[in-house]
């Protein structure tokens, strides 16, 4: 239920609200934004009556909320969320770009792939430092010193880092470092890193989960925002499917669902729904169509010496394309946007 007040409302009349939301046992939230103050009640254990609410003064309305995700609807908080990381803001008429290799390799690695993605117009720079990799023997990222070398790139090229925390154990540490806290699509429904994730002060991008619906998807995000941390940034980056012409399906049509369904920030990662990179211009091109808040794309100088992912990674030139053929998408089908990252 969300209990809406009228704009009038007092501080007293909300303060009554919430101590008669937990008078009956039940959590209540305010919700950001808006003219008016809403107030979103949590831990109900059943649908609650709206005449309770509706006969206290400076009650508006009592709205009954039918999505078991609350945090993250759009039912509790209709305005969209925007991200902000450093300059640089995502979501609700901003369009992000992120860029950068699948895994960290080395200093000059990094370095040449930043200032590539960075001229051709990135926002951000991506790159994992612990790699969540099916087999055990391939390469798992340089860990920390990883984290030390994202921290030199930013330094020396302004792209905040957005990298991914593998576990609970190693998540301070990538938090320290990192400007986006990455949860990768194996750990979607690792609920004790969703937990940590939600005490954190950073930003954090949630990718769905090579199986999972939408409603599992976004009652992971709300695991997040449930603890406190409202930054989260959704990213589809395909699901499995019988098909073997890539390695996942873009979901282009959870994009559009998602946006409809949540105020959150949504994103698309085209370049592991498709696992090749002849697909990724057009599947990012089709994510900007649909409505997506950004785009998160992998990128490297010499994709056949590639430690991870080199099949699925953008040549520099075809990145410059993507970032052009990015913003003449949004153009005609997101005329309100403000591109960010471009290049003045
Ligand atoms: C990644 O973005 O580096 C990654 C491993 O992606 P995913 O979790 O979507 O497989
Ligand atoms: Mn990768």
């Amino acid at each position: 239920m969300l209990v809406v007040m009228s704009q009038q409302a007092t501080p007293e009349q909300i303060d009554a609200v919430v101590a008669a939301i937990e008078a009956k046992g039940c959590v209540a939230r305010p919700i950001p934004g808006g003219e008016r103050v809403a107030i979103g009640i949590l831990y109900n254990k059943g649908p609650m009556d709206p005449g309770y609410f509706l006969g206290l003064p400076g009650v508006k309305d009592a709205i009954p909320v039918t999505r078991p995700y609350k945090l993250v609807s759009r039912e509790f908080q209709p305005k969209g969320t925007t991200i902000q990381v450093s300059d640089v803001r995502i979501g609700n008429g901003y369009l992000a770009l992120i860029a950068g290799p699948c895994a960290v390799e080395s200093e000059k690695q990094a370095l040449t792939i930043a200032r590539i993605v960075r001229k051709a117009g990135a926002g951000l720079y991506r790159g994992g430092a612990f790699k969540p990799r099916t087999s055990p023997y391939s390469f798992q990222g340089l860990g920390e010193e990883g984290l030390r070398i994202l921290a030199r790139v930013r330094d020396e090229t302004g792209l905040p880092i957005v990298t991914e925390a593998l576990d609970h154990e190693v998540f301070d540490l990538v938090e320290e470092y990192a400007d986006v806290v990455q949860i990768g699509a194996r750990n979607m429904q690792n609920y004790s890193l969703l937990r940590r994730a939600g005490r954190s002060k950073k930003p954090v991008l949630l990718k769905r989960g090579l199986s999972a619906t939408i409603e599992e998807w976004l009652m992971a995000a709300e695991y997040i925002l449930e603890g406190g941390n409202t930054q989260v940034i959704l990213c589809e980056r395909g699901v499995r499917s019988f098909a073997d012409h890539n390695r996942n399906i873009l979901d282009v049509s959870a994009v559009a669902v998602v946006c409809k369904e949540s105020h959150l920030p949504v994103i698309v990662d085209p370049s592991h729904a498709a696992g090749r990179r002849d697909q990724v211009i057009p599947l990012s091109r089709a994510a900007v169509a649909v409505g997506a808040h950004g785009l998160m794309v992998e990128v490297h100088h010499a994709p056949e010496q590639a430690l991870s992912d080199g099949a699925q990674s953008l040549y520099p030139e075809q990145f410059e394309m993507l970032s052009r053929q990015m913003n003449s998408t949004a153009e005609v089908f997101q005329p309100k946007v403000t591109m960010v990252g471009r290049e003045a």
